[in-house]
């Protein structure tokens, strides 16, 4: 390269994944991803802002702030001559540019931090900027976005440097309490206090492709721990994996998946009816009966419903058939019954459970939360997906994305198939109980309407844990019981091979379990089964989710609790009413 000239160099720029020389124009149409290795290299605020806001509408916020030398900092410079140097090389006045924009026609209010600007710290005026951007949100009732870029607290403002993750994180907080969306985009690299507050105490996290995220950075852990990092340790892919963040996004992704995000908060909220109607009668004449009619075919204003009952099918025969492999899986009807399903990942604390899938979705045109237990189909899928069989971090997601569901007043939709809670040790040492626990709890007092399906097997606790709903739907042939028939005849009868026996004492099929309250609504399924002509049990599903959710729209939180809470309270009085009934 010493033949070329200074003017030139200045037009390529080398690739710091694969050493490639790159012409500088070309780097920068391909929004400064090597298209050779994929390497994302770091960008400036301000061409961050330019890449995923919607042209001519960015509008930046004032960011003139009295000058701060809190605690008149020497090194071997001068605090403020570090600043004046920072201001001078990067043309910023600080280390973080807020605006307001649209992205994808969906406003927002944006903070967008700066490595370049002394490491991206945040300092008390970073705090007072990102703070205000929160508040501006909050005024306009818009979400906010964060991209981050820090290596942590500026140590040149000491302690107050510290304070500014407590406040920046009030500002999330009122936030979260209006329900208003909050997402941070962790670019890389995002460390320290940063990471320790709004990089990760937002609604979504989402990660740039390659951004590696932390409390402590890799130099320090070394010298404390004295041992090697393992492999792609506190990257983008491994922190997916350990529930850190709900996706990983390429950059050239980053603006459509904002946009779309922004369009699923949005929606709902605008198609709540901000007035109270009437208290309408989601079938409560058949909550004061349940019971006192025995036996009472499928309910015929089911939507897609077959004319005719449902073939009489023996109990085991069901259980079978709700274990089919071919049988629809959840990731099936978010293909086929949803749309635009945008997967969130992460319990975040500690794993992300792939039995337990959940996102974001559009039925018809309303925007819900989908969670769902994820079998699969083949072997492999089902061992990649532990059969279904949700550990304690799958019912931590499940409970995180219920509650982000409730602050952004998405309904939630739940789709049940699961032979029952993972079993395993580690599940008992990580809290299962504790957790399906809380799981319970959570929906019955969940402020916005809740659907639940049994798609397939509606396994004890497990299926429980994402169950207690306003309606619960039930497949034609899936099964809901409180224990396997293998489990319950090798406890009460003398060997296991008496499972088709315990299946039918069980009263586990749609049917009975109809008939019991338990389920509000059979779902017919096609001629033989739901893997038979899985495009007809998914048209059938859908309309059956339509004509249940739309009127629960309509009902303000505070009764749909109140409703949830007396149809399950009723199977304690119905049986104690029955009981009177006999005296
Ligand atoms: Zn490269």
């Amino acid at each position: 390269m010493t033949a070329t000239a200074p003017r030139e160099e200045q037009l390529w720029s080398r690739c710091a994944g694969c050493a490639s020389l790159l012409y500088r124009k070309r780097l920068r149409r391909n929004l400064d991803v090597c298209p050779e290795c994929g390497e994302h290299a770091r960008l400036g605020a301000p061409e961050r802002l330019r890449q995923i806001v919607d042209p001519g509408s960015l509008r930046l916020l004032p960011d003139q702030l009295p000058e701060a030398d809190p605690i008149d900092f020497v090194d071997v410079l001068p605090y403020p001559h570090r600043l004046s140097a920072a201001r001078a090389s990067t043309g910023l006045s600080e280390a973080v540019v807020c605006a307001t924009a649209t992205i994808g026609g969906h406003p927002a209010a944006l903070a967008v931090m700066d490595f370049r600007f002394l490491g991206g710290s945040l300092g008390c005026a970073v705090g007072e900027l990102i703070t205000r951007a929160a508040e501006r949100a909050l005024d306009d009732r818009i979400p906010l976005i964060l991209v981050t870029a820090s290596g942590g607290a500026r140590m040149q403002e000491g302690v107050l440097s510290l304070m500014q993750m407590a406040t920046v994180s009030q500002a999330i907080a009122a936030l979260r309490e209006a329900g208003l969306l909050t997402v941070s985009v962790l670019t890389d690299p995002t460390y320290g206090g940063v990471a320790a507050s709004f990089a990760t105490n937002t609604d979504l996290v989402l990660a740039e492709s390659g951004a590696r995220m932390g409390f402590a950075g890799p130099r320090v852990i070394r010298q404390v721990t004295g041992r090697a990092l393992p492999e792609g340790f506190q990257t983008a892919d491994v922190l997916l994996r350990h529930g850190q963040v709900d996706m990983v996004v390429q950059r050239r992704s980053l603006r459509p998946r904002l946009a779309a995000l922004l369009a699923a908060t949005r929606a709902t909220r605008a198609s709540r009816p901000p007035v109270p109607r009437q208290e309408p009668a989601p079938r409560r004449e058949r909550l004061a009966d349940a019971g006192a009619t025995p036996a009472r075919p499928a309910d015929p204003t089911a939507v897609g419903a077959a004319p005719t009952t449902p073939a009489v099918r023996d109990a085991w025969d069901t259980v079978r058939m709700a274990r089919h492999p071919g049988r629809p899986t959840t990731l099936d009807y978010l293909d086929s019954v949803f749309d635009g399903f945008l997967e969130l990942h992460g319990d975040r604390l500690g794993a992300d459970c792939p039995a337990i899938v959940g996102g974001v979705a559009r039925l018809a045109d309303r925007h819900v939360m989908v969670i769902g237990h994820q079998k699969g189909h083949t072997t492999a899928e089902l061992v990649a997906r532990n059969f279904g069989m949700a550990s304690p971090a799958g019912h931590r997601k499940a409970l995180r994305l219920m509650r982000l569901a409730a602050r952004l007043g998405l309904p939630v939709v739940t789709l049940v198939d699961t032979p029952g809670a993972d079993p395993g040790v580690s599940a008992e040492e990580q809290g299962q109980a504790a957790a399906i626990a809380e799981n319970i709890l959570t929906l019955t007092v969940l402020p916005t309407p809740v659907l639940a399906v049994i798609t397939g097997e509606g396994g004890s606790g497990g299926a429980l844990a994402l169950a207690v709903a306003d309606r619960v739907l039930m497949l034609e042939n899936a099964v809901y019981s409180v224990i396997s028939p293998e489990g319950c005849a090798a406890i009460l009868w003398p060997d296991r091979s008496a499972a088709p026996q315990a299946a039918r004492a069980l009263r586990l099929t749609a049917p009975d379990l109809y008939r019991l309250g338990v389920v509000d609504e059979v779902v017919p399924e096609p001629c033989g089964a739901a893997h038979d002509d899985p495009a007809e049990t998914a048209r059938r599903l859908r309309a059956a989710l339509l004509t249940n959710l739309l009127p629960l729209l309509d009902v303000p939180p505070a009764m749909l609790v109140r409703l949830r809470r007396q149809r399950f309270r009723r199977f304690g009085t119905t049986r104690a009413g029955a009981r009177a009934g006999a005296r």
